[in-house]
């Protein structure tokens, strides 16, 4: 048979379409979304505000005000900002920044979110993983070790961690920060259930990089809004990357919208972590299962039955998410902190099994 040349980059033959696979069941409670809609709470704000903004035009005056909006909300000047597609168009974004050959690679801990390999890999940048430990935690003196590998051109680190939702010491990532030649890019996208943040150090550290996201705490998974952090220098260098309106006028009128009610996404926040502890406690006390705390709007927990549990999960229409390929999380299982009636159908759905078992 007679082989045809690839008419593509010759690495994209090594790579797939990334494809997140997940049951579609009555109660999703697999992707860390929202269980709040802003359109059912905002309707009319957000109604009036698209009236505004004519989409025959490229350019409207949304955008400034959205950068306002947020310069307030992080505390910094707009220089400091860039904004797009979620977290996710952030993340390649940099990766494209930084890519420069082929043997160049981006450092993550692992296990961590798992579209940091789709999107280096989207770009043609290697990924190298440091290994979390048993308790979540990592070596900062392997990490920085193989940080100095000259085609090393990017250290990230999600903070909280995504699948183990645990947060790494200030202290840890600073040292990483100070002796990292790169930059550092830190994923706080599940930042406003944890409350702590780098974001203070950007004017002390040239090579921070820091990403957010309105997927998880305000509630705009579909609306595809992240913005990404760091000093003015460095926001320049990555515009020259970006397309030049990668962000639609409705995501930023709904954007600005949200961010003019942040108060009523505080709260959610709050009832999420009165939701997750109730939960956990919960939980804690229930035979051949451990959860363990986190800082995210998620939980995590392992029971040796966990594959069969996930199952069981499914026929009752809840889906959870597998996350038990790393060795460090065998067993394990994670579940989106939901409503307060979802959380309770999930918990007797699964109480119901593990009596059944242990
Ligand atoms: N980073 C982490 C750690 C995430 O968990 C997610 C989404 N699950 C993202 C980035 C992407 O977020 P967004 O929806 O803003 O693209």
């Amino acid at each position: 048979v007679k082989r045809v040349r690839s008419r593509f980059r010759a690495d994209l033959t090594k790579i797939r379409e990334t494809v997140v696979d997940v049951p579609h069941k009555n109660f999703m409670m697999c992707l860390n979304e929202s269980t709040l809609n802003p359109f059912e709470i905002l309707s009319k704000e957000i109604i009036q505000k698209l009236r505004n903004v004519p989409f025959n035009r490229y350019f409207n005056s949304i955008t400034q005000e959205l950068l306002n909006l947020l310069s307030h909300y992080v505390g910094l000047d707009k220089e400091y900002i860039m904004m797009g597609n979620g977290a996710d168009e952030m993340l390649y974004y940099t990766f494209v920044s930084v890519r420069e050959n082929k043997k160049d690679f981006a450092l993550s801990l692992s296990p961590s979110y798992f579209d940091y390999k789709s999107y280096s890999g989207a770009v043609g940048l290697k990924i190298q993983y440091i290994d979390l430990n048993q308790d979540f935690d990592f070596s900062t003196h392997k990490y920085l070790e193989k940080s100095k590998d000259p085609d090393c051109k990017l250290a990230i680190i999600c903070n909280p961690n995504n699948p183990t939702g645990n947060l790494f010491p200030k202290t840890k990532i600073i040292e990483i920060i100070e002796n990292c030649q790169q930059l550092v890019l830190v994923d706080e996208t599940y930042f406003e259930f944890s409350g702590e943040t780098l974001l203070n150090e950007i004017d002390n550290y040239r090579n921070l990089i820091v990403v957010r996201s309105f997927s998880k705490a305000f509630s705009a998974a579909g609306l595809r809004f992240g913005y990404l952090l760091s000093h003015p220098d460095n926001i320049k260098e990555l515009k020259k990357v970006k397309t030049v309106f990668n962000l639609n006028l409705i995501t930023q009128a709904i954007g600005t919208v949200i961010l003019e009610n942040q108060g009523l996404f505080q709260n959610y926040i709050l009832k999420v972590i009165k939701q997750r502890e109730k939960l956990f406690s919960s939980l804690s006390n229930m035979p051949g299962l451990t959860p363990f705390n986190t800082k995210t709007n998620f939980l995590i927990f392992k029971s040796r039955f966990s594959k069969q549990l996930y199952t069981h999960l499914q026929n009752c229409e809840i889906a959870i998410r597998a996350i038990w390929t790393h060795p460090v999380l065998r067993d394990f299982l994670r579940v989106t902190v939901s409503k307060p009636s979802e959380n309770k159908f999930f918990y007797e759905k699964t109480r119901d099994f593990m009596l059944q078992k242990v």
